[in-house]
């Protein structure tokens, strides 16, 4: 199963893709936590990412390709992965039919994640994300047990800097913007898959799964 999430920033994908990597036993890819760890350990992509992070603008397609091209051609994305937070462009879009033809394969289901923007402005200045291990928390809806402490490995949690207010009315000026055209790209091809995203974790990891269980790719 070839996936792809796509949804405003602090919608849940991330939440959902783990829930969906248990399920299929496939890998999570997410182009976010790929770029931040390239952020932490200093390396000449992190370098490259790091002021357009901070800025809550988007890394250029030509950087995210290059990136992917490398991570879709190791082994453990064989049978499938989940795609989260890629593509969010158009010219994204297209790179990756070519990389996907290329490698001889093709894409299952788009999982598109919808939800208001006063929610999102709501969700992402309350999240909390763990240092070690990128474990996210809300600290309306699911705080850590020890305040400022991951619960599953006792790591520093932190506000990300891209999501303080204007950081985050920016990134969600380029979601309608720059990625919303791509969901119109995927719908053309009959495989995206709406999901409204407001209720709890649980109901929609089983409407997801539901709709999902459809496509075989
Ligand atoms: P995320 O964790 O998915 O919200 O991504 C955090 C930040 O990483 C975004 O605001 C962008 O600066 C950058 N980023 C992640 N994925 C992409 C992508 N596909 N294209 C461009 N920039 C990206």
């Amino acid at each position: 199963m070839r996936l792809l999430l796509i949804g405003p920033p602090g919608v849940g994908k991330g939440t959902q893709a783990k829930f969906l990597v248990d399920h299929f036993t496939i890998p999570q890819i997410s182009t976010g936590d790929m770029l931040r760890k390239n952020v932490r350990n200093k390396t000449s992509l992190g370098i490259k990412a790091q002021a357009y992070m901070q800025a809550g603008q988007l890394v250029p397609d030509i950087v995210m390709l290059n990136m992917m091209q490398d991570r879709l051609a190791e082994d453990d994305g064989a049978n499938g992965y989940i795609l989260d937070g890629f593509p969010r462009t158009i010219p994204q879009a297209e790179g990756l039919d070519e990389l996907l033809n290329n490698l001889g394969q093709q894409l299952g289901c788009v999982v598109v994640m919808k939800i208001s923007d006063s929610l999102i402005i709501n969700r992402l200045s309350n999240r909390r994300s763990c240092k070690e291990c990128n474990q996210v928390f809300n600290l309306l809806y699911d705080p850590p047990q020890k305040a400022g402490k991951c619960n599953e490995c006792n790591g520093d949690l932190f506000l990300r800097e891209d999501d303080i207010p204007d950081t985050i009315q920016q990134r969600l000026n380029i979601y309608h913007k720059q990625t919303e055209p791509v969901i119109e790209y995927y719908t053309q091809r009959g495989i995206t898959e709406i999901i409204d995203a407001k209720g709890s974790i649980e109901d929609i990891k089983t409407n997801i799964i539901d709709r999902i269980s459809a496509y075989n790719n």
